[in-house]
């Protein structure tokens, strides 16, 4: 398994090619990382250092700072 992961933030996102869901939120993981140091690596190499992008999570965390 391969996952998007920045290097900057410490966060991965794990890609699945054939899931339209996934794709989406790769996209989504790209756009807020853009300019920093983002990397396909293998999954099992990563996990253990890095952080799970959770999209729907930071979904929620926008619309409280437009709210404030
Ligand atoms: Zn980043």
């Amino acid at each position: 398994m391969r996952a998007r992961t920045c290097l900057k933030c410490r966060e991965y996102i794990i890609i699945h090619t054939d899931n339209p869901v996934s794709q989406e939120n790769v996209k989504k993981f790209e756009k807020i990382h853009l300019g920093h140091s983002v990397v396909t690596a293998d999954y099992f190499e990563i996990k253990e250092i890095y952080k799970r992008f959770d999209p729907n999570k930071k979904v929620d965390e926008e619309k409280k700072t437009i709210r404030i």
